[in-house]
Order: structure tokens, then C-alpha cells, then sequence
């Protein structure tokens, strides 16, 4: 990147976008995914701008391994469909292409849009964030219309160029997350760019513009009345990314996590255990919903529920609704994951109430037991006076687990079915 870059603190407008050649930069296509080099040199071929944005163009210039690939091109979608046999439109209200690929591999591909003007805006809308998504623009009001500067970079597949419009190849250089335009207004469009703000940051270890913070102080309340169902989607994106801990710690210095979970309490060992739940699924395990929402609970939910042996699990069961339900219902979370959820709570406080209890052989015969266990053990290495009890019931399941595997000391012995007699021969 050794072009001289727009020294403007925040983006302007009229300033010529930023263009490195090939030799330039370091992205190579060996480092795109097959699937997508596909889609952008067809749509090149048939005469339409094809270029990779968001995401990926940011992390394959900081070395990192992109997510997902997404194409923006000036073709309609009705136009991508034609070139591509597997292509599906996809969104009533946002229209995609899908071209999907064997494997259930898919590359999106999203015609360039543009910030509609404000005489521009139905009077009534107060769905500002769908509206502004479906205006067709060109490549440069594309940009523009991206939420973060180095969300905004694009590669071009004809000649191999970085294009810039806004100004994020210096703030990729100073390591610094800063808002296209002015973050307040920005805010109100879409109050789900402050979560957004402090994922990124912890996601790539990127400093936070001081305007970004000075708007997320004077416009947090406006996160509570976010679309509930975007927001629940940026939170799982948390937990997937494994900063879940960090982001809800800077949330609170921020002042977002009541808005946030205003339904959970959270204590300091909330932070810790979330940081822990990261810390498993950077080890490569799968983040479930269920889980993610046991987790932000399970202090909370200890705290209020005594785990003295004769406290009954109706007791549990009880406060572990309190907890889940005001939450599951603000963001329209399905029932199956909330029963999930709880089942890992009353769960954790059997094994915390101790061995030998009624109903103990089933309980470490059930499936779902070593699941419980696994985040029981996770809560010990915050709750050290459940290190006992931890040890005690480690020792049982290890033994019903050997039974499973069939590693039994004494097989158990097979009685002989007596045989049917042959049928007689006539
Ligand atoms: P990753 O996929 O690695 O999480 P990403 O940058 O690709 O990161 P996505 O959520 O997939 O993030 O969004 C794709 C792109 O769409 C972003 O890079 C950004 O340019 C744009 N974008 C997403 N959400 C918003 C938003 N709320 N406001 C403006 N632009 C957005
Ligand atoms: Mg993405």
C-alpha cells in the first residue's frame, strides 16, 4: 500500500478514489474461493463491473482468512439470473442472487445500491434500514452507503486493482475503525452499527474513531428499539467470531448492555464465563444458540437459585424461566432453543447440588448429560468450591461413557434365543 492516501479524517466525497494496481497490493486469487472467481469473471466476461466487497477485500488485505466472499456488480439480479443456471433470487424486500454451488457452497452477489436522498424517503417509513437497501447505485455510492471504512474496499477482477472510495486503506494501515460519515446520523439509520462497531474492534484488534464513541454515548438508547431480529443475529455473530466476553465487557464501558440484555443481569463472572465459552469455540467447537444463551444466564441464575441437596429442581426450573423467557421473547428466540438453554441450566444445578440423588442413573445415561458436563466444567473454573463435586461426578460419567463404548469390566452375557424349528419339509 504504498500510495499517497486521503489524509481527510473522515471521508470526502469529492475526493478521487484511491486505486492500487496489482503490484500494489498483496491479494492474490489463489487466496479467493474457486466458487466466487467463477461468478466474477462470468459476469466480467458479459460486460458487467464485477468486484469483490466487504469482508473479504478488507481481511485478505490484513491476511486474514475471509468468511464468506460476496460479489457487488452493476448487473440487476434479474440479469445475474440469466448468466447463471444455479443462481436464485433470494429476499422479498432486499433482492440477492444466490448462485449456489455442490456442496451447499453459495456466493451472494448484490447489485451496487446507493443512500437514497432524503425527498427520496417514503414519509412514513420507519423502516429507514430496508428502504436505503434497495436503491441501485454505482460502485462509488456503493461504497458510501457501507458502514465502516474498511468495510468498503473493493477488488476489481478486471485488472486485479483495490478500489477506494473512502478512505479505508488508511485507516486498515493506522488499525482503526472509523465510520463513512458522520457516526450520529449513521446511528440513526441503524442503531445495529454501535454493536457492529464494537465487534469489529475486538474482532481485528482495531482502535474505535473517537467520533464512533462520542456517537455511540449520545445515541444508545436508540439501540433498544433496533430490528430485534438483526440484532439477534449480530449477537450469535459474537459468539461465532469468539469475542462475545470482550464485546459484552466493552458494552457495558459504553453503556450498551442494558440495552442489549435488558432482561439478563450481568456479573463479573458473566464476562469470565462468556470469555471462556470463546475460548471453546476458538478450539474449533461448535457455538449453538442454545448454549451462547446459557451462558449469558448461568451466573445470573446460580446467583438467584440456592443448590443446597434437598433444593428442589421445580425451584431451578422456576427461576430459570424468569430468566430465559422476558429475554427469549424480546428476540423472538424459538422455543426449542430456550428449552435447550434451560435444560443446560437445570442441568448444571443437579450436577452442583451433588451425587447421589434420585434419578441419578438416568440423568448420566441421558444424552444430552455430556453436553451439561462440558459447560459444568467450564462454570467450575470460575466457581472453585464446585471443584469437588466436579471431581465426583467426572469419575461417574467417565464410567457411563466406558459402558457406552462397550469398555465394560465384565461384558454383559447375551441370553441364547432359543432357535425356531425349521419348517418341515412336505
Ligand atoms: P464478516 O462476514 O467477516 O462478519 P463483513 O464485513 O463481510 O464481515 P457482513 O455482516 O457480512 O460483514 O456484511 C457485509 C458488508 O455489508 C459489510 O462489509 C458492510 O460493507 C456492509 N454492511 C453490513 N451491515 C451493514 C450496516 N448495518 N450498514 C451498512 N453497511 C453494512
Ligand atoms: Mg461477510
Amino acid at each position: 500500500m504504498s500510495q499517497t492516501l486521503n489524509k481527510n479524517r473522515l471521508p470526502d466525497h469529492s475526493a478521487p478514489a484511491v486505486i492500487l494496481s496489482r503490484s500494489e497490493h498483496d491479494i492474490s486469487r489463489n487466496q479467493i474461493d474457486e466458487n466466487a472467481l467463477k461468478v466474477l469473471y462470468r459476469l466480467n466476461r458479459h460486460g458487467h463491473l464485477a468486484y469483490l466487497v466487504g469482508g473479504s477485500v478488507r481481511d485478505l488485505l490484513l491476511g486474514r482468512a475471509p468468511k464468506d466472499f460476496d460479489v457487488g456488480t452493476d448487473a440487476t439480479p434479474e440479469q445475474t439470473k440469466t448468466l447463471f443456471r444455479n443462481c436464485f433470487l433470494v429476499g422479498r424486500r432486499f433482492r440477492l442472487a444466490h448462485i449456489r454451488f455442490r456442496g451447499h457452497q453459495l456466493v451472494e452477489v448484490a447489485t451496487f445500491r446507493r443512500n437514497p436522498d432524503a425527498d427520496e424517503l417514503p414519509s412514513d417509513s420507519d423502516d429507514h434500514f430496508h428502504f436505503v437497501q434497495n436503491v441501485y447505485g454505482d460502485p462509488r455510492e456503493d461504497a458510501f452507503r457501507r458502514d465502516f471504512t474498511i468495510n468498503a474496499l473493493f477488488y476489481n477482477i478486471d485488472d486485479f486493482s483495490v478500489i477506494d472510495h473512502v478512505g479505508g486503506l488508511k485507516d486498515l494501515e493506522e488499525r482503526t475503525l472509523r465510520m463513512i460519515g458522520d457516526p450520529l446520523v449513521r446511528f440513526e439509520e441503524d442503531p445495529v452499527r454501535m454493536l457492529r462497531a464494537l465487534e469489529f474492534s475486538a474482532r481485528l484488534d482495531f482502535s474505535i474513531d473517537a467520533e464512533i464513541i462520542s456517537a455511540i454515548d449520545q445515541r444508545r438508547h436508540l439501540l433498544s428499539s433496533a430490528s430485534s431480529a438483526r440484532l439477534r443475529e449480530e449477537l450469535m455473530e459474537l459468539f461465532r467470531h469468539r469475542v462475545a466476553g470482550q464485546v459484552c465487557e466493552m458494552a457495558q464501558r459504553y453503556g450498551l448492555l442494558d440495552q442489549l440484555f435488558a432482561d439478563i443481569p450481568f456479573l463479573p463472572q458473566t464476562f469470565a464465563l462468556l470469555k471462556l465459552i470463546d475460548q471453546r469455540t476458538a478450539e474449533g467447537k461448535p457455538i449453538r444458540e442454545s448454549l451462547a444463551l446459557a451462558s449469558l444466564v448461568l451466573p445470573a441464575f446460580f446467583e438467584r437459585c440456592p443448590t443446597e441437596r434437598n433444593q428442589h429442581i421445580n425451584d431451578a426450573l422456576a427461576v430459570a424461566d424468569q430468566l430465559l423467557r422476558p429475554h427469549c421473547l424480546h428476540y423472538s428466540i424459538a422455543q426449542g432453543i430456550r428449552c435447550e438453554a434451560r435444560d443446560l441450566l437445570l442441568g448444571c444445578f443437579r450436577l452442583a447440588r451433588g451425587r447421589g440423588l434420585k434419578g441419578e442413573s438416568r440423568f448420566l445415561r441421558h444424552p444430552f448429560t455430556a453436553q451439561i458436563f462440558e459447560f459444568f466444567v467450564l462454570w467450575c473454573q470460575i466457581d472453585h468450591s464446585l471443584n469437588d463435586t466436579y471431581a465426583l461426578w467426572q469419575g461417574a460419567l467417565a464410567t457411563e461413557a466406558g459402558e457406552h463404548t462397550g469398555e465394560r469390566k465384565s461384558p454383559r452375557r447375551r441370553r441364547k434365543r432359543p432357535r425356531r424349528k425349521a419348517a418341515m419339509q412336505p
